[in-house]
């Protein structure tokens, strides 16, 4: 049964994330250790290997449409950046200052990259209809992968043609936005997606999480996760806001 790792909003500055239920049957994969998984909120996280080499990915601009604080002292090893909105490169594009250290290196495009432990795979998408027409709707599918595991990462990308199933390849795990109001995906969409990759771990993301909201600006045009959780099979919630997954914890059947 797939695993759809839901999570939840906390009261601090960073939220939490749902973890699965670990399958009793390993994976076939030989290898060591895991990738610990850090929910930090929206469509951000941290990934963390064996080696302390820390990856974050598409983090959002505090206070803007999103309501929340980034985060202090997040300091990655290196960031990576699906497509230049504000609630995805912490306002890169807009020229607003970055959350994390001088001279980190960024990936924001297709390409293969080496950070420690973690070999990155941009794969070319397209940002969901309507938005991003303004900077030709290019969004960066990350597939990322340490320790056995494959992480694909999604962004805001619409529908998947085969090139890009082909590019991202096996995924273990898939952080996939999903939220009440299908504000990225159709359930059409979300559910042809499914089948293309037939992940065995879902993390949904780009929910709204109004714990989080310091202040008016909030994103009223982001539904919360529980509908979309409605009628799935397999869900499960923590009130963690970190898991380690391994390759051999995961669940067998999809
Ligand atoms: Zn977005």
């Amino acid at each position: 049964m797939r695993t759809w790792v839901a999570t939840c909003a906390a009261a601090l500055s960073m939220a939490c994330a749902g973890v699965e239920e670990p399958g009793s049957q390993p994976d076939a994969s030989s290898a060591q250790g895991g990738i610990e998984i850090e929910y930090i909120a929206h469509a951000s996280f941290l990934l963390r290997s064996d080696d302390g080499t820390e990856l974050l990915i598409d983090p959002y601009a505090s206070r803007v449409w999103l309501g929340y604080d980034w985060p202090d002292g997040v300091l990655p090893s290196a960031v990576l950046i699906t497509h230049p909105h504000y609630d995805h490169d912490a306002g890169r594009f807009r020229e607003m200052t970055f959350p994390w250290g001088e001279g980190t290196p960024v990936v924001d495009g297709p390409g293969t990259y080496e950070f420690g432990d973690f070999t990155v795979t941009g794969v070319e998408g397209k940002h969901a209809d309507p938005y991003g027409m303004e900077f030709g709707q290019l969004n960066t599918i990350m597939v990322v992968e340490a320790a056995g595991l494959r992480i694909a990462h999604l962004g805001d990308n619409g529908p998947l043609t085969p090139a890009m199933v082909d590019g991202i390849g096996r995924v273990d795990v898939l952080m996939m936005p999903g939220d009440g109001v299908d504000h990225i995906l159709s359930k059409e969409t979300t559910a042809e997606i499914l089948a293309q990759l037939d992940p065995r771990v879902v993390v949904p993301m780009h929910y709204r999480l109004p714990d989080l909201e310091v202040e008016l600006d909030s994103p009223s045009d982001l539904g919360e996760i529980e509908p979309w959780l409605e009628g799935r099979s397999g869900v499960s919630r923590v009130g963690g806001h970190i898991r380690t997954l391994s390759a051999t914890d995961l669940p067998l059947n999809r």
